[in-house]
């Protein structure tokens, strides 16, 4: 599998680089539609969090929590978001894992948060649908 992700990480195409360690790798999002907008992607080829075996699944929040933790304590940031789509029915466009980092500041006027269209369901019949 040769998706861009995967491409990126080979250094066959160039990225910018923010954190890199055996298992993990963090670069500059190229969308530019806001500041500071990053993504954490395992080195392995995994498509989404579904076929992520655990031990890549730790490494790679592991990453992110350092990234994270770097932003606050060095970077002038006081808060992250993190943001995942796995499967292309939740908007997932490269199919290889990984995450979206949003550094965050108070008053930023960044509206990392969809505005949900609202339930069409009762509550408590998803609930019974989905308890496990
Ligand atoms: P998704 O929609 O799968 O959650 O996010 C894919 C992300 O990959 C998008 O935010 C998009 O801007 C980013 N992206 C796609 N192609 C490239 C690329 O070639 N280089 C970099 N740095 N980011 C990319």
């Amino acid at each position: 599998m040769s998706d861009i992700f995967c491409r990126i990480i080979a250094g066959e195409v160039p990225s910018m680089k923010v954190y890199e360690d055996e298992k993990t790798l963090v670069f500059m999002d190229i969308a530019g539609d806001v500041d500071g907008h990053m993504l954490a992607v395992p080195k392995k080829h995994v498509v989404s969090l579904f076929d992520c075996d655990e031990e890549t699944l730790f490494a790679l929040m592991s990453t992110v929590k350092k990234v994270s933790e770097h932003l606050i304590n060095n970077c002038g940031y006081e808060g992250v978001n993190l943001l995942n789509a796995s499967g292309k029915a939740a908007g997932q466009s490269v199919p290889h894992f990984h995450i979206h980092i949003i550094p965050r500041k108070t008053g930023d006027n960044i509206d990392a948060w969809p505005a949900f269209p609202g339930k069409t369901q009762e509550i408590s019949d998803i609930y019974e649908r989905i308890r496990m």
